[in-house]
């Protein structure tokens, strides 16, 4: 029997906020130390009332928007309510039955085939503190207890961990490149649940599924999918296929998944519609604002650069992968115009092949600059790639660094049948050579003195130096 599987994701991104999602405490608490981001709010203490963060309602149907979503008229928030150390409420606010925004759909460059994918509903929700065990016990940390999330849950439409893992990077992409979430993976701020199960290909109807609860990296979503398809084509091979729905989690040392719960203890969070917070309405004009205030989105971009800019599909894939590097290769093309190939050329073989480039002195004009210089005949390609590096490390004007250096190349004849005159001196049975009809020979000597000029000759002149002098 050939089966057919069926995946859905649940994916929570940190909203790239000031402040956490009901109360004024710094939303930036990585590294800091343990419950020193808390307040009232955030704790759960008798008579305190949450406010709405705008900025987190703002930049989470901004994201919505930016997949696909249509954002609800109006919308409320619920109590999720359940027992568990990390949350000192006692209660999650999350969106129920009528979440901040419903129906979208995410395109995905699969493999060259573009794929569409839809997404349930994306609503707002805030996260619970983070316990950690050791030998002497379990530990608290608040910090992240109300930080604001948004929660992206897709329809079952994925076929396989490797079309799951796309889709995953590709909403990564989107939330970053409309500033919604850092989707920093390292810090957590981006973690996934996935759901798999299979069924008899050719039947509509849905089998009982397993959810993987709570992987932080692609590769944990992706090994744990294979993981339980491998287990679940093995049991439908049994006549044993999974009769309820069961809750795993993924151990990434032993990289196999353990029980969490099945059907029998599955949680009855009593949903109930938050009491202290009124709902959240936006009027047609403000959508309509929110969709026509988005940027164009990492895979629009990627087909840009490859169709209208001429670039290789793994550089636009590569530029089109973060806001930090296509506004830069963007901007560098504005001072540089006409010339985009050799400005993501340069970009991504010199800048990108830095470690920390970011943190660099580059900027997109110091960039072009030495580009043009490049492009005017001034200097060498090896020149060119001295000043871009020498402009990371210090800063500072292509055009000062090419004078302070001498890297200005050299058209001026006599300087140059001086350099050429040298190096057939020191070199003279290599001559006899060429003169013997060993051409090779003579990309040696230019390489001689392209060294003896520190890189600065004309090439094109060197040539026609060395030809005339040897014949
Ligand atoms: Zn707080
Ligand atoms: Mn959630």
């Amino acid at each position: 029997m050939e089966l057919e599987t069926i995946i859905g994701l649940e994916i929570h991104a940190q909203l790239s906020t000031k402040t956490k999602l009901f109360c004024s405490c710094d939303n930036d608490a990585f590294g800091a130390p343990p419950n020193t981001r808390v307040c009232p709010v955030c704790m759960g203490f008798p008579g305190m009332l949450p406010v709405l963060n705008d900025e987190a309602l703002q930049k989470g149907v901004r994201g919505a928007a930016a997949l696909g979503c249509e954002i609800q008229a109006f919308s409320k928030f619920d109590r999720k309510n359940y027992f568990y150390p990390d949350l000192p409420t006692g209660y999650q606010i999350s969106q129920f039955d009528q979440p901040v925004s419903l129906d979208g759909e995410v395109s995905v460059d699969f493999e060259g085939e573009i794929k569409k994918f839809r997404i349930n509903r994306v609503h707002i929700e805030n996260d619970a503190g983070k316990l950690s065990h050791n030998q002497s016990g379990t530990y608290c940390d608040y910090n992240r207890a109300g930080t604001p999330l948004v929660e992206i849950v897709t329809e079952p439409d994925l076929r396989s961990p490797e079309e799951a893992r796309m889709l995953a990077q590709e909403i990564q992409k989107i939330l970053r490149s409309v500033g919604t979430s850092d989707a920093d993976m390292e810090k957590g701020m981006m973690r996934f649940d996935a759901s798999i199960s299979l069924r008899p290909k050719g039947e509509d109807k849905l089998y009982p599924r397993t959810e993987i609860k709570n992987l932080n990296s692609f590769s944990a979503l992706f090994k744990a999918l294979k993981f339980e398809q491998k287990k679940q084509i093995k049991l439908w091979g049994e006549n044993n296929a999974p009769t309820g729905e069961t809750t795993v989690g993924w151990m990434d040392e032993k990289e196999e998944t353990k029980l969490l719960r099945d059907k029998e203890s599955a949680m009855d969070y009593r949903y109930f519609p938050e009491p202290d917070l009124p709902p959240v309405t936006f009027d047609s004009d403000q959508i309509k604002a929110i969709e026509a205030d988005l940027p164009e989105l990492p895979l629009t971009k990627k087909q840009r650069y490859v169709e209208k800019l001429g670039l290789t599909e793994a550089e636009a894939l590569k530029l089109a992968e973060s806001p930090e590097l296509y506004d830069f290769f963007e901007s560098a093309c504005e001072h540089f115009s006409g010339k985009p190939k050799k400005v993501a050329n340069s970009f991504l073989s010199i800048v990108l092949a830095e470690t920390d480039w970011e943190k660099s002195q580059i900027t997109p004009e110091g960039l072009s600059q030495t580009l043009e210089l490049q492009e005017a005949g001034k200097i060498s390609s090896t020149a060119a790639k001295e000043i871009i590096l020498k402009i990371m490390k210090e800063g500072g004007s292509a055009e000062d660094i090419m004078d302070n250096l001498g890297l200005e190349q050299k058209s001026d004849t006599g300087e140059i049948e001086a350099w050429v005159d040298q190096v057939m001196a020191e070199n003279q049975n290599v001559v006899e050579d060429i003169k013997n009809g060993k051409d090779k020979g003579i990309q040696f000597l230019m390489g001689q003195v392209m060294k003896l000029s520190r890189g600065s000759a004309n090439p094109g002149v060197v040539m026609g130096v060395l030809k005339t002098k040897i014949n």
